[in-house]
């Protein structure tokens, strides 16, 4: 619809360039003068006039000097008679050469075509124009068949992709070296009578390369790939998707051996009949369509339908049976090693200064998806741009972290001098409660700059990545989060709206521990609550009550207990170092920013 009303005012100022061009054209031709009668009168008494044509009404001059004028008669009154009557001599009538000119030819072509042509060029031009809109969007719904399948040959080297662009993952990728070699050497398992899998689904969080690894094992077997998007299926009419399915296999099948790769399987691949109202008419035909291709080839063919999805939760079970997709490949986040690793790839052609060390930047990025790294690269590269620098250093790519992970610096959000200084105690409270507690991972940098939402930040990172926490890391992370909204309370006898984001953290962190993980003694081992999904919006929104009123108080007055104890804690902690606490706010006031090394220094003085 967007880009219809962008190619509308295309039209229409292409519309307004041409019918000025032409009115500039004909005003050329009357850049002649009008003139009254009378003047014509008197300048045929002065003998002035050398010509006159007449032109039903309108008599065109030409004067001895040669310049044009015009001017109007009534209609059916001989110019001749009409001098006469004014008393011009037939002398000076005859001195001047009289034309009179039929319009008959003229209005022919002008009066005619012109109001008969332009307005069928106008037309001409609308239908092509909203032609061109139908072709990319309405008409998409009228192609049935024709399925938006991206289609990448293995010849196509520029955009050819091998397990070579993809860093880390390494399980991952072992279990695809199966399907790569089948699909090269189909024989040699047939001829032991073994069924390669039809369908693999590689499973992971958004951004950790499943679309990247699905092209690389195309890239690695050298067959063609056939791509299409889960969320490419739903239309505006229902079978639109489910016949899009159906081209999409006869398209691979036709190219053997190939791949097929449904991204986002979710989209369509959701439990069927858990939906709000009819509208998931389509998504289940979609589905239904997909399941009756899986079975409807021989395994042999040297077909592998690859999928990719972030939630194999919500999958519909029929999709995940033996001889569909019943081999899952999951993807992790990358982790310290990976991170260097995919950081080295997408460093190829990027100049760096030689103070660079990829290794550290791995060290500082937990959490980071392939795909954030890769964007975080970029934002450094941008940013040295932006300095006129000629190499990518150590200073930007830090930079760059924090502006991914917490938007970009706020220099322009200037703060009073009291509010500095509150900003400054609340972060110097998180930092010294973190550092002084085991449970929490390193202070990496404290600051009082502004990015995106947070008015200060304290970057804690851990040193080897850990898959599992305990409760008292739990415990030690909530009195941290505290410790901002417990320094700010013991300060200035007051708090302010800054801390909202830590409190709500701190809760959150506090009720989940005591619902899903069970650390909490009095309410025991079980989990509180049953996270139920609206699908139709995607998202958790409602939660089913799978305990009682009683519990629910319960649960309450718990989640208060641990919140009040760990506020507690965090309280003594920076009643017994309230000189630390006043060094490092005010060490933030002069420098804005702390790194790990200072802060620690100024610990343990
Ligand atoms: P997903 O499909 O899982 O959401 P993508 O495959 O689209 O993620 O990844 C997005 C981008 O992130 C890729 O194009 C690639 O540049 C980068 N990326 C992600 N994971 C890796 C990885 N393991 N190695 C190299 N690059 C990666
Ligand atoms: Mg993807
Ligand atoms: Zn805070």
């Amino acid at each position: 619809m967007k880009s219809l009303i962008k190619n509308f005012l295309i039209f229409i100022i292409i519309f307004l360039i041409l019918s000025g061009i032409f009115s500039l054209f004909s005003s050329e031709t009357q850049k002649t003068q009008e003139i009254g009668l009378n003047t014509l009168i008197s300048e045929i008494q002065q003998e002035k006039v050398q010509e006159i044509t007449i032109e039903e009404d309108k008599i065109i001059i030409i004067l001895n000097d040669n310049t044009h004028q015009f001017a109007f008669k009534e209609l059916n009154e001989p110019l001749v008679e009409l001098l006469t009557n004014y008393g011009i001599t037939p002398e000076k009538i005859a001195n001047i050469d009289i034309k009179v000119r039929s319009t008959r030819g003229r209005n022919t072509l002008i009066n005619i075509i012109i109001p008969f042509v332009l307005p069928l060029l106008i037309l001409v031009g609308l239908i092509y124009f909203f032609s061109r809109q139908v072709k990319g969007a309405g008409m998409q719904a009228f192609k049935f068949g024709e399925s938006r399948v991206r289609k990448i040959e293995p010849k196509d080297k520029k955009i050819k992709t091998t397990f070579k662009d993809v860093a880390g993952i390494k399980e991952a990728k072992e279990d695809l070296e199966e399907v790569v070699d089948f699909l090269k050497n189909p024989k040699k398992y047939i001829s032991l009578g073994a069924k390669i899998p039809k369908g693999v689904l590689l499973v992971g969080p958004p951004g950790c390369g499943k679309t990247l690894l699905a092209r690389a094992v195309a890239g690695e077997a050298n067959v063609p790939f056939f791509h299409i998007s889960g969320s490419e299926f739903i239309e505006m009419f229902v079978g639109v998707g489910a016949s899009r399915v159906r081209d999409l296999f006869v398209k691979a099948k036709k190219n053997l051996p190939a791949i097929v790769f449904v991204d986002e399987l979710d989209a369509v691949g959701r439990q069927r009949g858990a939906g709000l109202g009819g509208s998931h008419d389509e998504r289940e035909q979609t589905l239904n369509q997909i399941l009756v291709e899986l079975d409807g080839f021989d395994p042999n063919i040297g077909l592998v339908v690859l999928a990719a999805s972030n939630r194999p939760d919500i999958l519909d079970p029929a999709l995940l049976r033996p001889g569909r997709f019943d081999r899952k490949v999951i993807l992790d986040l990358p982790d310290i090693g990976d991170r260097e690793e995919i950081l080295k790839i997408h460093a190829r052609g990027k100049p760096f200064a030689s103070s660079v060390n990829l290794k550290q930047v791995g060290e500082r990025t937990p959490g980071f998806t392939g795909a954030d790294l890769e964007n975080l690269l970029n934002e450094a590269a941008i940013l040295t741009a932006k300095l006129n620098k000629k190499k990518i250093g150590m200073n930007e790519i830090f930079e760059s972290i924090e502006r991914v992970m917490l938007g970009p610096e706020r220099k322009s959000h200037v703060l009073s001098k009291k509010e500095r200084e509150i900003v400054a105690y609340h972060e110097a409270g998180h930092a010294i409660v973190a550092h002084l507690l085991s449970g929490c991972d390193p202070v990496q940098k404290v600051s009082i700059i502004s990015r995106g939402r947070a008015a200060g930040y304290t970057l804690k990172m851990p040193e080897k990545e850990k898959s599992l926490r305990n409760k008292s890391e739990f415990l030690d992370n909530i009195a941290s989060a505290l410790g901002g909204y417990a320094s700010e309370k013991m300060i200035f006898n007051s708090v302010t709206t800054g801390a909202a984001d830590d409190l709500r953290q701190a809760t959150k962190l506090t009720r989940k521990m005591v619902t899903e993980y069970g650390m909490s003694d009095i309410l025991g081992p079980r989990t509180f609550g049953e996270k139920e999904e609206l699908i139709f919006l995607g998202r958790e929104i409602s939660e089913r009550r799978d305990y009682s009123e009683k519990i629910a108080e319960l649960i309450d007055s718990e989640v208060s207990k641990i919140i009040n104890t760990c506020f507690n804690k965090a309280q003594i902690i920076l009643k017994k170092n309230r000189k630390k606490l006043n060094t490092i706010a005010k060490s933030l006031l002069k420098k804005e920013s702390l790194e790990k090394a200072e802060f620690n220094k100024l610990m343990k003085t």
